[in-house]
């Protein structure tokens, strides 16, 4: 049991819930960082992830118990999008995740994406703790910055802990209405049965400590077969990124097994698959998410679960999203191709490469699978001819341009959250092709609705 207690992985924590319950403040408030203002529109569009070693979630939750035991590495945070188009993205991260937090705004109560969220970790059996956040905003509150709950709720007046307590009754009421028992984790005596909730402020901190120390104790004590470390790779690829001095690198996220400097990996490619050796190990310092620029720190070798870049030749068409392999010594690299490109195939397979319709231009396969979801559903219906992931380029205006003898309307590029190269933009403007940006995939909606307006006019 020792060895198997010391030879444990980091756990994976996904954060979820609806839309501005302050799941990436909550983030930024253990990290110390504000990634939450950076955002377009507020709104996570990509998964990032952070992770927080255990010396500082000892550090973090000293207040509460000094003499806690931290028997993992740390604990690896995955942040996921909110906007309801999202649930492809959502799925992917949850799909990563040994645990989940699941965000309640407690001046909102369960919301449709809590719901939604919800019922994706129960399909997948991941454990889950419930965050009722913004605990600040009950009247009167009393700020006590980063205090262990119970120690702020101390502080409290009578009628500050009375709406505490409606509030807090209605939410259990709302989450038993989804089959759920919940309850306050410190009056929590069955854990497994029973979802334990954990008041916070992500603005001012209350509560965080115990949300940390409750997370990476449950982890330790329930997922002991789960964490333990194995050799079996699984990794996957968040984004594709060019790095100044690094060229194009991946994103990934390691979730088991080790990575290498100069192992021979394979990953997706939008042209096909992608062959080449590690030529570094990069991990952001500590606390800084992945998605923020900054210093690296390079590494020979590094063991799950962490989030890591990777630097290697030929990464350019890279699909992010999809699962990343090392060639063993005694493997074949034919059959490693093929698994590579499982993922990326599936989605393709979902276009009508016949039909008419705009191009789709997405930064990787989980937004482009989310935005082609929001293409088909009811209210939208955009028909789509053409895909691609990452930046676009002059080829993708040329099958755009297919279009032009057939649908003007449809000669259209839908590009989001990518960059268009100088010489695609020219190409476009020469051909008459249009390209809409957007940052945030509804926009994308509404930039097609006018150019169809302005055509018609
Ligand atoms: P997300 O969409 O769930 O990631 O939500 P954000 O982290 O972007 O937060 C949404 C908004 O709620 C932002 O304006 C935050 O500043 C605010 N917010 C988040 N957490 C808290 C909190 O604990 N207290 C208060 N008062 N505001 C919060
Ligand atoms: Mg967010």
């Amino acid at each position: 049991i020792k060895e198997k207690q010391e030879n444990l992985r980091s756990p994976i924590c996904c954060i979820m819930g609806h839309v501005d319950t302050g799941k990436t403040k909550l983030l930024d408030c253990i990290r110390g960082t504000n990634v939450q203002e950076g955002e377009a529109g507020g709104i996570t569009q990509q998964i990032g992830a952070t992770y927080f070693p255990a010396e500082n979630i000892r550090e973090r939750t000293k207040e509460l118990k000094a003499d806690a035991k931290i028997k993992v590495p740390g604990l690896l945070v995955i942040d996921t999008p909110g906007h309801e188009s999202f649930t492809n993205l959502r799925s992917r991260g949850s799909n990563l995740c040994d645990l989940a937090i699941l965000v309640v705004d407690i001046m909102h109560g369960l919301e449709p994406q809590t719901i939604e969220s919800l019922n994706l970790l129960r399909m997948r059996n991941t454990e889950f703790i419930v965050a009722l956040n913004k605990v600040d905003r009950l009247y009167g509150w009393k700020t006590s910055k980063n205090a262990p709950i119970r120690k702020a709720m101390k502080q409290q007046s009578i009628d500050v802990i009375n709406e505490f307590n409606t509030r807090l009754t209605s939410v259990i009421t709302q989450f038993k209405e989804q089959g759920l028992n919940t309850e306050l984790y410190y009056k929590n005596r069955e854990m497994g049965e029973t979802f334990s909730i954990v008041p916070t402020s992500a603005i001012s901190g209350e509560g965080i400590p115990d949300l940390l120390l409750l997370l990476v104790q449950w982890a330790q004590k329930t997922m002991v077969e789960t964490l333990t470390y194995a050799d079996k790779l699984q990794c996957t690829v968040l984004e594709v990124k060019v790095i100044e001095g690094h060229g194009t690198t991946i994103d990934v996220v390691l979730v088991n097994g080790a990575l290498h400097e100069g192992d021979q990996i394979v990953v997706c490619g939008s042209k096909g698959p992608i062959v080449t050796t590690i030529r570094s190990l990069l991990t952001p310092h500590p606390l800084k998410e992945l998605r923020v620029e900054g210093k690296y720190l390079h590494h020979i070798e590094v063991k799950a679960a962490q989030c890591i870049k990777i630097t290697a030749q030929g990464l350019e068409h890279a699909v992010a999203g999809t699962s990343l392999h090392v060639i063993g010594p005694d493997e074949d690299v034919e059959e490693a191709k093929k698994t590579a490109m499982e993922d990326m195939e599936s989605v393709m397979r979902r276009i009508d490469k016949s039909g008419e319709g705009v191009y789709v231009q997405a930064s990787t396969l989980g937004s482009l699978e989310a935005l082609l979801e929001f293409l088909k559903s009811p209210d939208v219906e955009i028909p789509v001819s053409g895909i691609g992931i990452g930046p676009v380029h002059k080829k993708d205006i040329m099958k755009a341009g297919a279009m032009l003898e057939r649908k003007k309307e449809y000669a259209t590029v839908l590009a989001f959250d990518v960059k268009v190269t100088a010489e695609a933009r020219e190409l476009a403007d020469r051909m008459g092709v249009k390209i809409l940006c957007a940052d945030i995939i509804y926009h994308l909606f509404d930039r097609f609705n006018g150019y169809l307006k302005d055509i018609k006019e």
